[in-house]
């Protein structure tokens, strides 16, 4: 048995949802799916909640426009009558919840984080049931099973919960795996499960891979297929670099470094559950399925020339915090960091030196992180420092660590397309190298790793 997540880049319109239904049709018996919101819905649903909080009145508009983007699909993807109308009865239970939740939203007169996960989770809710319909009524024996009632168990973080995997795996021995069968699909909505006092709680944004892998770990699926509508993970960005090649193998390692990076292929959270398992993950191209996608698993090949990509991050910022000995005072690290974080800001990398840390934030949150810093009393610090200008450049590969010459080699490179580095992290990953440059220097840095680390043709 497989465990498949369905992106929501593949569930669009009719027509990429009708060919998703004919793959799903020909290679999806006895498997279970695990499925986004149709493109663009989880987006309006949390722009709807400001809208709501606005005015009661707006209500009745969002639950409409919901109701005909999923009706359209329907009209002419489900092709009986039956299941047209036992979908256009669930379509209108499951949106008068929904309804409810934003009425409660505009009562309350505040957003509050329960609210919200209960409110976004509803997009893969719908399209569960719509596919379900859909597959139905071309007479596939096909189920959908909401996260809350099969005990897909979190703990309770709202926003970023974390699965509990050995419970989730006990719970769907009772509830799940009975109603497999090797004629039968299963639907499950990504991106949300339930904490044990009931509350709905999401994985954070795009989470449904993360969700995949959890019903793929507590099922002991044989593999992890992700759909989408690329190949896989490339060797460099293809609008940057002319000439890249597909990975076809990556390690645990590489692909969760890999999929912090612009390209958005995975993500970064989906490697967890699936790497003590050593459970395989392919990437498979639903506009190409016949293609061999990356496939990530424990071990992958060494290339000689160690590095399998070149990637970069364009939204990125570093907040750097001028202070006196910072390797000498206890606690100012955790500090600087404990309130950054208090105030709902990731930071995705930190480096120190002695009189300065470098805190490096996405681009959007530069301004918010030093305004959160200057609440700190008394001052930990002499002087904040925003650089905006500024792009992350990342070299993966399993074994860069401990080869001599690839950072040699790797900064050789750039150093010889003139472009300065501002700022180096090697070490922490033994998979991983990165490095900062000026914005404006990212393409030919990008461009000279490349050609040094892989013959073009
Ligand atoms: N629909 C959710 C989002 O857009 C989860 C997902 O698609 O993975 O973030
Ligand atoms: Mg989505």
């Amino acid at each position: 048995m497989k465990v498949i997540k369905i992106g929501g880049g593949c569930l669009n319109g009719k027509k990429t949802i009708a060919r998703i239904i004919d793959l799903i049709a020909q290679r999806g018996r006895g498997d279970i799916f695990v499925v986004s919101a149709l493109n663009g819905i989880t987006d309006f649903l949390i722009a709807s909640m400001d809208a709501a909080l606005e005015d009661e009145a707006n209500i009745a508009k969002i639950i409409s426009r919901l109701k005909a983007r999923h009706d359209l699909v329907a009209r002419h993807l489900i092709r009986r009558p039956k299941e047209a109308k036992g979908f256009s009865q669930d379509l209108a239970k499951t949106l008068s919840k929904l309804e409810r939740l934003y009425y409660g939203l505009n009562f309350t007169g505040k957003i509050s984080p329960r609210l919200r996960d209960a409110i976004v989770s509803f997009g893969e809710r719908f399209s569960a049931q719509l596919l379900t319909a859909i597959l139905s009524s071309r007479g596939i024996p096909t189920s959908y099973h909401m996260p809350q009632q099969i005990g897909m168990l979190t703990d309770g973080k709202f926003g970023d919960a974390t699965a509990n995997i050995p419970a989730t795996a006990r719970n769907f021995k009772t509830n799940l795996a009975p109603v497999l069968g090797s004629k039968k699909i299963l639907l499950i909505p990504g991106f949300f499960g339930v904490s044990k006092n009931g509350d709905i709680t999401t994985f954070g944004r795009g989470g449904s891979d993360y969700s995949a892998a959890v019903v793929a770990a507590a099922m002991k699926a044989e593999i992890l297929e992700i759909w989408k509508d690329v190949d896989g993970f490339m060797s460099a960005d293809p609008k940057l670099v002319p000439c890249t090649e597909l990975i076809p193998i990556l390690s645990y390692e590489e692909a969760s470094e890999l999929a912090y990076f612009g390209a958005r292929i995975l993500h970064p959270r989906c490697v967890e559950p699936v790497r003590t398992r050593k459970l395989n993950i392919t990437i498979k191209n639903t506009l190409n399925p016949d293609v061999k996608g990356s496939l990530i698993t424990a071990r992958s090949p060494r290339l000689k020339t160690v590095i399998k990509s070149v990637a970069h991050d364009c939204n990125i910022g570093i907040l750097k915090v001028h202070a006196a000995g910072v390797g000498a005072r206890p606690g100012i690290l955790a500090e600087v960091a404990t309130c950054i974080t208090n105030n709902g800001i990731n930071i995705k990398a930190v480096v120190t030196s002695q009189t300065c840390i470098s805190l490096l934030l996405a681009g959007e949150d530069l301004t918010p992180g030093a305004a959160a810093l200057k609440t700190l009393k008394p001052k930990p610090f002499r002087r904040l420092e925003p650089v905006e200008d500024i792009a992350l450049i990342c070299i993966v590969g399993e074994g860069l660590l401990r080869q001599k010459g690839i950072a040699a080699n790797c900064f050789a490179a750039v150093a010889e397309a003139g472009v300065n580095v501002e700022m180096i992290s090697f070490g922490p990953s033994r998979a991983a190298l990165y490095f900062l440059t000026k914005k404006s220097n990212l393409k030919k840095a990008v461009n000279a790793i490349h050609g040094r680390f892989f013959t073009c043709s």
